[in-house]
């Protein structure tokens, strides 16, 4: 926490060009921390951004464990991308608005999968999991391979070739 307030309001400000934050843990750690830092400055991305709610009595499934999982099998994915986990649909929608995909969960075990911010299709718990590291993993690929960008929603709308005649 202190190292993010030091460092983050330096950054901030625009001082500096490299950091390391120094922890009582193993090295990977301080890495894992330091991008963390850039990406929540925006100054960096790297991997998969998780968007996710606190979790309440509202939630269709665990967010706090999913979330958890969700972040330790999406460690090896490097390509900058978007994900949100939301537990129901009070705010789930408008956060699946912005990123690559989105889950929000809803009744009967049975949740929904948002695609570059549309909804796309249901998923049930029991192949939650699977499903959403399945999509990333297929997302960074096709980003890897040129096929995709990342979705910016605050990008202009591609032009098509009659609208710019
Ligand atoms: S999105 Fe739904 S489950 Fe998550 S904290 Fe908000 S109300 Fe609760």
């Amino acid at each position: 926490m202190k190292s993010a307030i030091g460092m983050g309001s330096l950054l901030w400000a625009g001082i500096g060009d490299t950091i390391r934050v120094s922890l009582s843990a193993e090295p990977e750690q301080e890495i894992k921390v330091g991008f963390e830092m850039l990406k929540s400055l925006g100054l960096r991305t790297r991997g998969v951004r998780v968007v996710s709610c606190p979790s309440c009595s509202r939630q269709g499934f665990d967010v706090i464990r999913t979330v958890e999982a969700l972040e330790a099998r999406l460690e090896h994915i490097k390509t900058p991308m978007s994900l949100s986990i939301l537990g129901c649909v009070v705010n789930g929608p408008g956060e699946a608005r912005e990123t690559d995909i989105g889950l929000t969960g809803g009744g009967a075990g049975k949740h929904m999968v948002y695609l570059r911010g549309v909804t796309d299709h249901t998923v049930e718990s029991d192949n939650m999991l699977d499903h959403i590291v399945r999509l990333v993993e297929a997302k960074a690929a096709e980003i890897e391979a040129g096929e995709a960008t990342a979705f910016d929603p605050h990008a202009a709308p591609a032009q098509t070739a009659e609208a710019a005649e």
